[in-house]
């Protein structure tokens, strides 16, 4: 655990008691801070309570008398409307930070190599520290992904720190300082918390900003908002940045990007190839391309050989929830992508099949799924719940046939009493749903793991399935 010297003596607010404001209670006590802390959940107080917190509700305190806020991410702090707590900060003009923040400012030695982008983050997260394990290379991994940063060991042996960042815990952090820092991709999403495109991008360029003098910004050059990024830092590198770019469908010159489905470094005007992706079934289509050409940069950039990375790429076990495959059922194929929770995602699965019998909705994000029409031939049949099924239904209208269901296990009751679709011809029975989970479940994990026990429970674990095959 991280001890936050830095607020020693001082009377700090934490709201938002999930586990990184668990974490951030815990950092804060040990460093000797006088904490109050508060979330509109009670159990989540009560679990806080043993960490040596005073449980107030935070509503109530004078912040003239506090020191700092930490918020969770979770939480607005300006859009669509900053929390009531942090318009009390904002007035009596106490900082408003997050647990990154308390991390850059009280980790030893940090060398922080840092993720961010809309799509992609855990997975080159993961990667990046699958590798740095090949490699033997000591480093904790957390952030946004697995445990918190304040959870880190501030141990001197770790080299690198490898976070993934999300855009509200980057506004929340002035003084984080990577070492590396990577932009994956910027399409639109969370525009509600930051205003709009231009909040959203600024957010996400303080990765670059906060970089370290001489340190490495990593960039994804398939979007015009990340390119455009990568653009000005080459106009205006006033730390002496490395620059790389990178790529899931070209070959950027300096950096990495993808030749014939091949992860290729072009590093002084010399091409060399890294690894092969063709047929690889933990990392399929461009999206993931791109993620591990980020990873390789990244890698590269610290001094991992290239057949290192290669057989690091090549043993990596992808992670639940984006594209995983479940199973197959005699010509079904069933995968859970329920991390998918925007169109751009979803578009990135529906690319990487035909086929589809496509299980979709939830709360729905600005502009639902119109972006996604060139997909739709690859859509057998859409079968839609949540919220915003009937929005989805109006767009799928006259183009993709589809169904409106209450629940998912709704939908497994149809794909079940359905002889078109019990395994007559190929098909893959895919959940990415395109939409945030919050209307029926409480993350897109357990969305994920419900259907995971559906297909399991219902299907290929079902001994007394007969289904009406031809
Ligand atoms: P994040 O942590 O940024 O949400 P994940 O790696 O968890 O990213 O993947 C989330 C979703 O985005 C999954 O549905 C996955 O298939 C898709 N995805 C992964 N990488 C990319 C990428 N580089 N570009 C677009 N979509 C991606």
């Amino acid at each position: 655990m991280i001890v936050a010297k830095s607020y020693s003596g001082k009377r700090v607010a934490v709201m938002g008691l999930a586990l990184s404001g668990q974490s951030a209670v815990a950092a804060l006590k040990a460093g000797g801070a006088d904490v109050i802390a508060w979330d509109d959940n009670g159990s989540k107080c009560k679990e806080t309570e043993p960490l040596g917190a005073c449980i107030t509700d935070l509503k109530e305190e004078d912040f003239t008398k506090i020191d700092a806020l930490v918020l969770s991410p979770g939480i607005p702090h300006s859009y669509p409307k900053p929390h009531e707590v942090v318009e009390q900060a904002k007035k009596a003009n106490t900082p408003v930070i997050g647990d990154i923040e308390i991390f850059a400012t009280n980790y030893v030695k940090p060398r922080i190599i840092g993720i961010t982008g809309t799509n992609g983050k855990s997975t080159t997260t993961s990667l990046i520290g699958h590798i740095l394990k090949y490699a033997q290379i000591p480093h904790e991994v957390g952030g946004n992904i697995g445990h918190p940063a304040l959870s880190f060991e501030n141990d001197t042996n770790i080299i690198y720190q490898v976070l993934e960042l999300s855009s509200y815990q980057l506004e929340l952090a002035p003084s984080l300082s990577c070492e590396i820092g990577v932009i994956l991709n910027i399409s639109p999403d969370h525009l509600d918390r930051h205003g709009d495109m231009r909040g959203y991008i600024k957010a996400k360029s303080k990765i670059i900003e906060g970089l370290t003098n001489n340190g490495t910004a990593v960039i994804g050059i398939d979007d015009p908002d990340s390119r455009y990024i990568g653009e000005g830092l080459r106009q205006n590198n006033c730390k002496n940045l490395s620059i790389q770019y990178v790529s899931g469908n070209h070959l950027p010159k300096n950096g990495v990007g993808i030749v014939d489905g091949c992860v290729v470094s072009y590093v002084n005007a010399e091409e060399s190839i890294i690894v092969d992706l063709n047929g690889n079934t933990t990392l399929p289509g461009t999206h993931n391309q791109q993620n591990a050409a980020a990873a390789t940069s990244v890698a590269l950039t610290i001094g991992i050989s290239p057949e290192i990375i290669k057989a690091a790429i090549l043993t990596f076990s992808g992670l639940p929830h984006r594209q995983e495959l479940i199973g197959s059922y005699k010509n079904l194929t069933f995968v859970n992508d329920s991390k998918a929770t925007n169109a751009d995602a979803t578009a990135r699965a529906l690319s990487c099949y035909k086929s589809i019998y496509w299980i979709a909705g939830g709360r729905a994000k600005q502009g639902g799924i119109e972006s996604l029409g060139k997909y739709f031939p690859n859509i057998k049949h859409a079968f839609l719940f949540g919220e915003c099924a009937k929005e989805f239904a109006l767009t799928l209208e006259g183009k993709v046939g589809y169904t409106i269901c209450d629940t998912i296990h709704d939908i497994f009751d149809i794909i079940l009493s359905d002889l078109y679709i019990a395994g007559r011809q190929y098909g893959v029975v895919l959940l990415s749903p395109a939409a945030a989970s919050f209307d029926q479940f409480s993350s897109y994990e357990v969305r994920g793991n419900i259907f995971r026990s559906l297909v399991n429970d219902k299907i290929i674990g079902n001994s007394k399935l007969k289904l009406n095959l031809p």
